[in-house]
């Protein structure tokens, strides 16, 4: 398949519809789907697509040949980078399936279909459990109160285990397990599984690629078994649902409680995200995915029951970009999913950062080509042409007037006390609500950073396109120009994200360009308070201009840039204007993008102006080039510190193996939060290290273990470091090591 036509697979409503039809809100899923790298979330999204029909063959990972992974470097490297949208029909539902990466050099990825989901699939290596990406996801789909079902994978493995994999659910991420199945071998070690509610054994015809699956009453020794976990099941529930509870009571016992009655119970408990129910199968051998659909559909939400955020836009239109791709024919093309009103052809938009766009085309892709359709309704998700502006994360509105008056309601909600918001979510709710309604993404700090060179200088306006376009996918990568060494620099998450800018580059846009050396991105921040005063003068074509500024640096005020009016100071800055006040602000502030000691953004310091003298007649470039030259004195003369980025690992290995591995990490300034057991052979080991000391890290633990080990690494801030280390990084940021 060409990745014009894999690159989105948003192919609507099933293999057999001509005209475009509008799905209910009842009747639509937006689903995410996340995992631990490796857990088989993409061989588990393969087979949702074969079974509802949208593919003909399966695809398989190791044969590269799969449909969500479309980008060649994620075929190349068996990863899923970019989170790719597919869309299938199933039992009379659509099902828009979001798959995401699990490397971390792209956790922004994850964040936006975040945003664009109403429930999540978590896949669980059976063999492995909760591992330390299964955490990280689990807390980021928390983050947006998202109900979960869990599908335990790979249990057609010897070594698999279903019950660890349960107890880690509780242990490790603190919910309720609800098993709706368990997995069951026959003597030929072929999978099957026992269904909970319904009482029955499934298996599936291997002959069929698991197409055809077949449920009978359970073999007399799996009776009792199933009777019991039934009424565990029920008992569990009850607990948590009221009407279930009723029922049981007014029945006084659990052989009256229906299937449906059970169903309904547990649809109301996922949404309120009580319980987590639990599912097991073999996505590589084709066992137990229809039944993962099945549970989509009948116990995450439906666009209708959650994003209730949103019912501050009333009718008025109101989507959120969470992807942006570039397709060969048709340009740009914008993801957007649709929160209240319809995305009609021809409309137009405004984004929170107030920029303009106008809808020239929604597509419908079919199986092979793309259709134009005339508008998508509230609940599912749009394929737009002709934004131009619009970058990944922004909240599309109808107009500036309807956004703010959305958010007008919204803050008057977010007050009543009969909301029955307790504190711990109303907090949960301000960081969403500043989330959603923020004016520019919020984007991680870069750790990275490289230079990027074109091949050729009749290139460079190509490249800058290009970058441009990829930032527009992509906000996490960074492009600045550097006016010091005059070269473009990328900042990014991790290698990987650069290489594969570098790589789409080649591929998507012809041009061949250089990387330079990957460098950590260090920050600086002043090594005590400063305060000076500075000044500015000079004649510019006869005119004479000149600025006396008194600035200060300092480590205690909350805002970026204040005003010092104690004592005499008041009178003169009542003085200066407001449109004067942002000129210096914003001359101040720029010099804190470029530290004086290796050029990192200066952070944790903040300005404030305690005095100025403008002579008449001075431009405002002028005295903007005064307060930046006034801070970069000050960061000069004062001095400034290192800070470096950390990163958060945890690693798996066998007990035996801990020993040599810590000793290790010691050697890389590393700090060791925690060690625990995680399970009879095995424990994770919890530490931050500086980015610094973990380049080829991850070879070096296959060393060290004998491959035995698996880790996980995501950045967790900046911190200081001592002199010795400060003066290594500064030469290596200056390439004398
Ligand atoms: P992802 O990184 O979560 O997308 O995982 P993939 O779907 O790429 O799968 C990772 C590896 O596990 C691949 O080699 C798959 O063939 C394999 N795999 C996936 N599901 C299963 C399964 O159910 N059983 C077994 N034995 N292997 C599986």
């Amino acid at each position: 398949m060409t990745i014009a036509r894999s690159i989105l697979l948003i192919q609507s409503i099933g293999i057999h519809a001509r005209s475009h039809r509008f799905y209910s809100s009842a009747k639509l899923r937006n689903i995410g789907i996340l995992a631990h790298i490796d857990a088989g979330k993409t061989t588990t999204t393969e087979r949702m697509l074969f079974y509802a029909g949208k593919t003909r063959t399966l695809g398989e990972v190791h044969r590269g040949n799969t449909v969500t992974d479309y980008l060649t470097q994620e075929r190349e490297r068996g990863i899923t980078i970019c989170s790719s949208a597919v869309a299938f029909n199933w039992r009379g539902h659509k099902i828009n399936l979001l798959d995401t990466p699990g490397h971390i050099d792209f956790t922004m990825e994850v964040e936006q279909s975040l945003h664009a989901v109403d429930g999540v699939i978590v896949v669980l290596d059976g063999t492995a459990g909760v591992e330390a990406q299964t955490i990280t996801v689990w807390t980021q789909a928390e983050k947006h109160r998202l109900p979960k079902l869990v599908f335990v994978n790979k249990m057609d493995r010897p070594d698999a285990d279903f019950m660890a994999c349960v107890r880690d659910l509780s242990q490790k991420l603190d919910v309720k397990p609800i098993c709706l199945q368990s997995p069951l071998k026959d003597d030929k070690g072929n999978l099957g599984i026992l269904d909970v509610i319904t009482q029955q054994t499934f298996t599936w015809n291997t002959e069929s690629l698991g197409r055809e699956y077949s449920a009978q009453p359970p073999l007399d020794v799996h009776l009792a078994e199933l009777q019991e976990k039934r009424y565990t099941l029920i008992d569990e529930l009850s607990g948590i649902d009221d009407e279930l509870a009723q029922v049981v009571i007014n029945s006084e016992g659990f052989e009256q409680v229906t299937n449906e009655l059970i169903q309904q119970a547990l649809r109301r408990s996922v949404a309120r995200r009580k319980v987590v129910p639990v599912l097991v199968g073999s996505a590589y051998k084709n066992v137990g995915i229809q039944l993962v659909m099945d549970a989509v559909i009948d116990y995450l939400p439906a666009p209708h029951e959650r994003s209730q955020l949103y019912d501050c836009f009333g009718e008025d239109f109101v989507g959120k970009v969470f992807k942006i791709v570039h397709d060969k024919q048709r340009g740009t093309l914008t993801l957007v999913r649709v929160f209240r009103g319809e995305l009609k052809k021809g409309s137009r938009l405004v984004t929170t950062r107030n920029t303009a766009e106008a809808i020239s085309k929604v597509y419908e892709p079919l199986a092979d080509e793309y259709r134009e359709i005339s508008g998508v309704p509230a609940g599912d998700v749009a394929i737009c042409a002709g934004l131009k502006h619009t970058v990944t994360g922004d909240l599309l509105t109808a107009s500036v007037s309807t956004l703010k008056s959305a958010q007008k309601r919204l803050g008057k909600t977010l007050k009543l006390p009969e909301n029955h918001v307790t504190p711990e979510e109303s907090d949960t709710d301000a960081t969403l609500v500043s989330e959603i309604f923020a004016t520019e993404p919020q984007i991680p700090d870069a750790v990275y950073f490289c230079s990027i060179e074109p091949p050729s200088l009749a290139t460079q306006n190509a490249m800058e396109a290009a970058l441009k376009q990829l930032q527009r996918e992509d906000p996490s990568l960074r492009v600045n120009y550097d006016s010091v060494t005059g070269q473009t620099v990328l900042g990014g998450m991790g290698e990987l994200h650069m290489d594969i800018v570098k790589s789409r580059i080649l591929t998507e846009y012809k041009i061949d360009v250089d990387l330079g050396p990957l460098q950590i991105a260090y920050k600086e921040t002043i090594e005590e308070p400063a305060i000076e005063t500075f000044q500015l003068e000079k004649d510019i074509a006869g005119s004479k201009q000149s600025v006396m500024i008194t600035l200060e640096l300092t480590r205690e005020q909350k805002e970026l840039f204040s005003l010092d009016k104690s004592g005499e100071n008041a009178a003169n800055l009542n003085t200066v204007r407001p449109r004067m006040l942002h000129v210096i602000r914003k001359g101040a502030l720029s010099a804190l993008e470029r530290g004086p000691r290796v050029g990192g953004q200066v952070v944790e310091t903040q300005i404030r102006l305690h005095n100025i003298t403008i002579g008449r007649g001075t431009a405002d470039s002028f005295v903007m080039a005064a307060a930046a030259q006034c801070v970069q004195k000050i960061l000069t003369s004062a001095g400034t510190r290192l800070l470096e980025p950390i990163m958060a690992l945890e690693i798996v290995a066998p007990t035996e193996r801990i020993s040599a591995i810590m000793a290790d990490l010691t050697r890389r300034r590393a700090t060791i939060n925690d060690v625990r057991p995680k399970s009879e052979q095995n424990k994770v080991i919890s530490v931050n290290a500086p980015l610094a000391e973990l380049s080829g890290y991850s070879s070096v633990l296959r060393t060290i273990s004998s491959g035995t080990a698996s880790m996980t690494m995501q950045p967790c801030g900046f911190a200081n470091m001592n002199a010795n280390d400060e003066v290594r990084a500064i030469k290596r940021a200056q390439g004398f090591e």
